[in-house]
């Protein structure tokens, strides 16, 4: 029982710091971090995809909040985090997360 906790624990650590580690810089198509910079256009940095090869540039925001960031947000909160810090940990407000968890539990039931 104890090492099945310590793997949990472990799993779980592993993942907050992959969450803390991810930057912010995400392609709009595909959302793989992983990107060069290819330029700067009319006082933009520039990104060029690894994954997919498409071009983008940070300051492109949508207001729609990428499925993977709702999908991080629940598995926190199943982790037993409170809507605050989850919002704090995705850099969304608390009440979009609040949001999400309300879905999920209309969803399941
Ligand atoms: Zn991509």
């Amino acid at each position: 029982m104890i090492q099945k906790n310590q793997k949990n624990h472990v799993h779980f650590g592993g993942f907050m710091l992959s969450l803390l580690q991810k930057s912010d810089i995400k392609c709009s198509k595909c959302l793989y971090d992983k990107s060069v910079k290819s330029g700067i256009i009319k006082g933009r940095q520039h990104y060029k995809c690894k994954e997919c090869g498409s071009n983008y540039t940070v300051e492109l925001k949508s207001t729609a909040k990428p499925k993977s960031l709702k999908k991080q947000a629940l598995h926190l909160y199943l982790e037993g985090l409170g809507s605050r810090s989850i919002g704090r940990f995705l850099g969304v407000s608390n009440v979009s997360v609040l949001h999400w968890i309300k879905d999920f539990w209309k969803r399941i039931r």
